[in-house]
């Protein structure tokens, strides 16, 4: 979609576990067509966030909105068909299905044949399965596994798996896409075709948020950063403000 206004508002967010505040009052306002960098020592809160932009945790206070609609309160399936995708930091793919198979699972949302139409094999059956398999190849050409895609995940090279979980969550057509930790384990030239892939996503108007460990990586592809400490926003802007920020260089060299 179109570059500028805000796609996602989160306003104020506590996430508390017992007596730890994961999140302590966090604001994050992402603007459409951009990518948004989220960064922070570990245990700053980062993945607990994509926990509850994708509806995995219920906030503590606070609330998030996406597109002009409040989505905190609503399940992780209505989030993700209502245009929120995520990949996950530890890869979760089904392994011993294939690449295609993978992001078909993916395509689900979009059959509307019962149960009943596909034991019949009915026109509409055999109709929707072809367009999600062209649909499939599509997106493994998007992210560049068309070759590999009668392999099982679980033979793909690690990168590849990554890639595939991209192709996966774009398989959702997604308005905002969540990527957590994509470069964590990749060689140099993985996160090389990493980073044209996140551009090449970002420029068929998806959103991203990205959160990474890799500073490079974040700093040179992300629009606007936010850092995180101990569950709150201690910096946000451009990669070379935040960058050169003082409570940001003190948190990683303290962390
Ligand atoms: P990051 O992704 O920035 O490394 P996390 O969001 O995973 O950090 O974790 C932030 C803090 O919240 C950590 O102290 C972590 O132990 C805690 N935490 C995260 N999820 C839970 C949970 N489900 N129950 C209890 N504590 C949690
Ligand atoms: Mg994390």
């Amino acid at each position: 979609e179109a570059a500028g206004g805000t796609l996602l508002h989160a306003n104020k967010v506590l996430m508390q576990f017992g007596g730890l505040k994961a999140l302590n009052q966090v604001d994050l306002v992402v603007e459409r067509g951009t990518v948004h960098g989220l960064i922070g020592p570990n245990g700053s809160g980062k993945s607990t966030m994509m926990n509850v932009l994708t509806g995995i945790y219920k906030p503590t206070a606070g609330k998030v909105e996406f597109a002009g609609a409040v989505i905190s309160g609503r399940s992780p399936a209505q989030i993700a068909l209502g245009g929120i995708a995520r990949t996950f930091q530890n890869v979760q793919l089904f392994g011993e299905m294939t690449a295609t198979e993978n992001v078909l699972v993916g395509l689900h949302h979009t059959f509307r044949s019962t149960v009943g139409d596909a034991m019949l094999q009915t026109p509409r059956v055999v109709r929707e399965e072809r367009a999600a398999r062209e649909r499939a190849a599509a997106i493994l050409d998007f992210v560049g596994l068309s070759s590999l895609a009668n392999e099982e995940a679980r033979n793909l090279p690690y990168g590849k798996q990554r890639l595939l979980e991209i192709g996966r969550a774009l398989a959702l057509d997604p308005r905002l896409l969540l990527l957590d930790e994509p470069a964590a384990g990749l060689t140099a030239p993985d996160i090389r075709e990493l980073m044209a892939i996140i551009r090449k996503i970002r420029d068929h108007g998806i959103t991203i948020i990205l959160i990474e460990h890799h500073m490079d990586v974040v700093m040179t592809i992300s629009d606007t950063v936010t850092v995180l400490d101990f569950g709150q926003k201690i910096a946000e802007g451009a990669p070379a403000q935040v960058q050169a920020d003082r409570k940001v260089i003190e948190a990683y060299l303290g962390g």
